[in-house]
């Protein structure tokens, strides 16, 4: 493992909270307050049954970041996905949470190994096969340290990762304030596994980008915009397929080189200080506007056109047009009709907000 795994138990202080008042019963069977020493981070760890949106709640009702037990197992594995990974758990709503995360995330059969904490002994032989090991902490054990350190003393020989470890660089970034991103880090450089001939990269951007990308996915048009996850995602006219994180967390493959690497984040970065600009003038993109991207097609851009067929344009109908444009192989500009005639200005303008709103 990396240096940044290298933190001990003794790195964080563990508090437990009074859950009592929280009415998301599927989420009060765990939570645990975490505190980094030493650089003033804090946040919170939710071991039992969480979804993005949920954390996204908790964090406006706390005021602090929120992390999900699963989010630790899924950033392991999505790291290298030829990690695998053993989770022991405890309380059968940890169990349930990891088994969907394997129904969902799992790739390669065994990548996660759940354990039932009675079957701790199988860790030391399973650690010998290359798994790493992620132990959560349920209520109980948060409640009482002492019984995790037990645990790991009893397994002698065996190197285990603590697995508060991995929150670190998470609890890191959903720490960073809301801004304009200015650098970047590539925390990790790997092989691709689309492409052996290419590589793919992690790496982290110096700020919080959530608010911005939704102005992204109207701008970009080869992209997706997956709410529930807080995430972007979208192909490069050189096919490189690049996802970005609300917390600023950018993950890529299909990527020549570590030069072209570097490339793409300053692209990135220059795309996302327009983003912001663009928010700050005009605060967040209509719903309105949202709404016709998510559902952009051919015919919704075609009823904003003249609808002439006058042939102005290089092709022989506006619907014909519509199409290279949604492809990005039309400009809007080449509509005269539409740029030239007045009666149009309020349909041009809806298009060009959709097409570049960062213009
Ligand atoms: S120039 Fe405009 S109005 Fe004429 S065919 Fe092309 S899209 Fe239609």
């Amino acid at each position: 493992m990396g240096e940044e795994t290298a933190s001990t138990l003794k790195d964080f202080q563990i508090e437990e909270v009074e859950v009592s008042n929280l009415d998301k019963e599927e989420i009060a069977n765990a939570v645990a307050k975490t505190y980094v020493t030493g650089q003033n981070i804090k946040a919170t760890i939710i071991l039992g049954v969480t979804g993005p949106l949920l954390l996204k709640e908790l964090k406006k009702i706390f005021g602090i970041p929120f992390l999900s037990f699963d989010n630790v197992i899924l950033s392991v594995v999505g790291r290298s996905p030829l990690a695998r990974v053993v989770s022991v758990v405890s309380t059968f709503s940890e169990e349930k949470t990891l088994l969907t995360c394997k129904a969902v995330y799992e790739f390669i059969p065994n990548q996660i190994y759940i354990l039932n904490s009675k079957d701790i002994g199988e860790i030391p032989q399973l650690y010998r096969r290359g798994y790493h090991i992620i132990i959560p902490c349920s209520a109980e054990l948060v409640s009482k340290p002492e019984l995790l350190d037990n645990l790991l003393k009893g397994l002698e020989g065996v190197s285990v990762e603590n697995p508060l470890s991995y929150f670190k660089e998470e609890i890191y970034s959903l720490n960073l304030g809301k801004g304009k991103p200015s650098t970047y880090k590539i925390e990790r450089i790997l092989p691709c596994i689309a492409d052996s001939s290419k590589i793919r990269f992690i790496a982290q951007l110096n700020a919080n980008v959530e608010d911005l990308l939704p102005i992204l996915y109207l701008h970009l048009k080869r992209s997706n915009y997956l709410e529930a996850l807080d995430a972007l995602t979208f192909t490069t006219d050189k096919e490189e397929m690049i996802t970005i994180y609300g917390n600023g967390k950018v993950c890529a493959g299909k990527v020549k080189d570590e030069n072209r690497a570097k490339e793409i984040l300053l692209e990135l970065i220059d795309l996302l200080s327009k983003a912001y600009d663009y928010l700050s003038r005009h605060g967040s993109p209509p719903a309105e506007m949202f709404e016709a991207r998510r559902k952009l097609n051919p015919n919704i851009v075609y009823s904003y056109l003249p609808k002439l067929n006058c042939g102005k344009c290089g092709e022989k109908s506006c619907f014909t047009f519509a199409i290279k444009l949604i492809s990005g192989e039309k400009k809007l500009s080449e509509c005269k009709p539409l740029v030239e005639e007045e009666k149009y200005r309020k349909n041009r303008e809806f298009l060009e907000k959709l097409f570049n709103p960062l213009l």
